[in-house]
């Protein structure tokens, strides 16, 4: 339901802004050539995924940061 803007006071919307916080982005160690690289994507740096090559290495910089 709308609330008028000055009937909220500002503990209340701080209390509701509380849960708005954006997290930072989580980085792990690449187990091929020790990278930071985000879980669940395929290593920008060598390409890797999974113990595999699944990206030359030579084109992962063009395909993904296009
Ligand atoms: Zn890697």
């Amino acid at each position: 339901m709308a609330v008028p803007k000055k009937k909220v006071s500002p503990s209340r919307r701080g209390m509701r802004r509380s849960h708005e916080a954006l997290s930072a982005p989580s980085y792990h160690e690449c187990s091929n050539c020790g990278e930071l690289k985000r879980p669940h994507h395929v290593c920008s740096h060598c390409g890797h995924y999974d113990g595999r090559e699944v990206v030359a290495a030579e084109r992962v910089g063009t395909t993904i940061r296009s």
